[in-house]
Order: structure tokens, then sequence, then C-alpha cells
């Protein structure tokens, strides 16, 4: 096959090319259409219901308002650099200096783009988790570099030892980890960190480390923020985003943190890809990082309610559902059902019982992993009644 254009390794790289050239949509794409064709609930999307909290949102329409609306400075604005700072040091203990160890980012998705682009290239190797966020590969794909991933095993989704040693090698330049894990909603053990750490640190890898779901750690789970790991503050950037804390997903306001040389490589790409975004957000943003305890514990505990309703239903679906730990998604494997193949189950479920949600083998296209192809990913940042109606769609013959 000759190499394909840099704007068809993206696609390439997210196994959207058919065998006879065909450029497919993805799955995400094709599942909102079928949900919308077909009235369904959608269980699909990580996208939450609730509106976000009314002193972050009253805050940015007052920012538009007092006429914050031109570019603000490349690192961001100095308050939410600041409030970016204070918040990494009040929950997770890293103090980190808002002028040169904080960056804002065009939502964690551009701080993702930044950090592979600035670090990796061809020849060189990136390795994440599998399955992994759908844009790690086709940003790795227009690095030009080679993906190589760890894969996740057992009930509970956790990397091994020996996955770990044989990913991580001496072409590995960045190491992009992605925890607590979207899709399968584990929380990756400590130790098995450390050994990530370890092994980085063997072969002189940056780690990049996407918590975007940081505050939304079930059952006290043991998570650890990359930036806690013994040996890996001084080779690690950690991403974050609004996003998913404030429920403002359209808003694209992300950060990065780590140390001062890290920073300014992620910044000299960043600043040529959107230079700057979300003026009036920014301060806004700040407010929300600034909450009370309250507001995080609260947020918690509401989606740990929704998973719980959620996975129950779909056990007594039939499906083999993994524990959650974090994040907004459950995996629920559909072999007990008799199924294979995930993504067409997926189409059959949406068309067929009104209900949609996204096939785990969408998160690692080219995974022959049994599990990641009988497997869907369902979503429970829904209202409860949602789930309720998506479980009795699932459940009624
Ligand atoms: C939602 C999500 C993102 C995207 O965050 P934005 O701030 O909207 O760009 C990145 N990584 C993971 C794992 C996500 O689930």
């Amino acid at each position: 096959m000759t190499t394909p254009p840099p704007w068809l390794r993206a696609i390439d790289a997210a196994g959207l090319i058919d065998a006879d050239g065909t450029v497919r949509p993805t799955i995400f794409a094709e599942m909102s259409v079928l949900a919308a064709a077909h009235g369904a609930v959608n269980l699909g999307q990580g996208f939450p219901d609730e509106d976000a909290p009314a002193e972050v949102t009253e805050a940015a329409i007052a920012a538009i308002r007092a006429g914050l609306n031109q570019y603000p400075p490349g690192r961001g604005t100095p308050e939410l650099r600041r409030a970016i700072a204070d918040h990494r040091s009040r929950f997770f203990g890293e103090h980190r200096d808002p002028e040169t160890e904080v960056l804002v980012t065009a939502g964690a998705t551009e701080a993702i783009a930044a950090a592979v682009l600035a670090f990796a290239g061809p020849g060189d190797e990136v390795v994440t988790l599998s399955p992994f966020y759908d844009a790690y590969a086709a940003t790795i794909g227009l690095a030009g570099a080679r993906h190589v991933t760890i894969p996740l095993e057992g009930p509970d989704f956790q990397p091994t030892v020996d996955g770990i040693e044989r990913a991580i090698g001496p072409q590995t330049r960045v190491v992009l980890l992605n925890n607590p894990h979207n899709p399968t909603g584990s929380v990756i053990a400590p130790e098995l960190l450390a050994h990530i750490v370890a092994a980085a640190t063997r072969h002189d890898a940056v780690i990049v480390s996407d918590e975007v779901y940081e505050h939304l750690v079930f059952d006290d789970a043991p998570f650890s923020p990359i930036a806690t790991v013994p040996g890996a503050a001084d080779r690690s950037l950690t991403i974050s985003s609004a996003a998913k804390t404030f429920r403002v997903t359209g808003w694209k306001i992300g950060w990065m943190t780590g140390p001062a040389a890290l920073i300014d490589a992620a910044m000299a790409v960043k600043q040529y890809l959107t230079y700057v975004n979300g003026a009036p957000f920014q301060p806004a943003v700040a407010v929300g990082l600034g909450l009370p305890e309250r507001y995080f514990a609260e947020q918690r505990a509401s989606l740990a309610a929704r998973r719980d309703r959620l996975s129950a239903g779909l056990t007594s679906a039939g499906f083999a559902v993994s524990p959650s730990r974090g994040s907004y998604f459950v995996v629920a494997d559909a072999a007990p059902l008799g199924v294979s193949d995930g993504a067409a189950f997926a189409r059959q479920v949406v068309v067929e019982r009104g209900v949609a949600a996204i096939p785990l083998a969408a998160f690692d296209p080219r995974s022959t992993d049994a599990r990641i192809r009988s497997s869907l990913r369902f979503a429970f940042c829904r209202t409860d009644a949602q789930i309720d109606e998506g479980v009795r769609r699932l459940t009624t013959r």
C-alpha cells in the first residue's frame, strides 16, 4: 500500500479506511444518526444531561458583558492559571508555578495533540493503553509516529507488568495514559503506574496523562494522579479539562501542568494550533475550580448512583458488566447474549430496541481481543429517567 497523505493518516490510524479504500464515518457519527432516526435513548456519547453549575455559567455571561471578548494571553489568563495551580495543590498535592508550569488549551483534546506533536515524530513510538480514547490514534497518526498499545486485561481492565514491559522500549518517546479510563471506567492500580513510570524512565520517555475524570473516582478506588507517583513529576504532563468536571463539554477549556521545559515544548506547538481560545470562559472555569469541596463530592456521588443504576439494569438485561470505578462509562459484554460482533450488535440494538451504545471495538479497531469485539460502552451521565427507559427497552421482550 502507498503511504497515505497526511490528512488521511489520522483517519487511517483511527481504523476508518476499509480494505477497498472506502473511508467510513466514525461509529460515533454513525450511532448519532441512527439514534436520531430511531428515537433512541442515547447511552452512547459521553455528554452530561444536566447543565453546568449556575455560578460557572453566570461568570461566563458576566465576562462577556464586561468585554472579555478579545485574545487572552497565550498561556491562559493569569487568574485561570492561578486557579488551576491552586486546584492541583488543593486536591492532588501537585505544586506548580502558574507562570511557567501551567498551560491553558482548547480542551483536553488540544493539549493531547500539542503534547504528542511536541515529542513524537516519524520513527518514534507512542504507547497508549488499549482500548483507548479515539483521538489518541488519530493524533499519533498525524504525528507520523507508530502507535503501540498495552492491553487492559481482567475483569477490572488493568495493564499487566508483562504488557508494560513489552510495549515501552527504546523507540518510545511518549507514554500517553488515561486515568480514570475512558472507555472502560477502570482506575489504574498505583503499583502498575509505578511499573509504567519505571519503564518510561529507563527509556527516557515523556509521560502524558489524560486525567479529565480526576473528580469522578467512585468507591474510594485508589486513584494516583501521575504527578504524585514517585519519579514521575519531572517527566510528566498532566492534562485535564473543564468539560467533564463542570459539565461544559462545549466550552473546550482544558489545561496541562508539568515541569516548565515540557510545558514550553507543548506551548511551542499549541501557539500555532489555536493560539488561544475561550476568553470569557476562562474566568468562569476559574470560578468552577474554586468551588467548595461539596460540589465535587456531590457530583461524584450522583454519578456513582447512576453508575449503579445502569450497571444493575444491564446485568438484568443479560450483559456481563465490568465494574466501573470512574469516568462516565461502564463496559457491558454481550457475549452471554450470544454476541461476538459488538459493532453489528450495537447497530441492531439501536434499530430494534431504540438504545444507542458504542461498541468497545471503536476504541481499538485493530484489536483481536474477543472481549473488546463483543462488548459495548454505555454512558451513565444521563438522567435516572433516561437510564430507566434505556434499561426497560433492553429488558422487555
Ligand atoms: C471527553 C474527553 C476528552 C476531551 O476533553 P475536551 O476538554 O472536551 O477536549 C479527552 N480525553 C478523554 C479521555 C475524554 O473522555
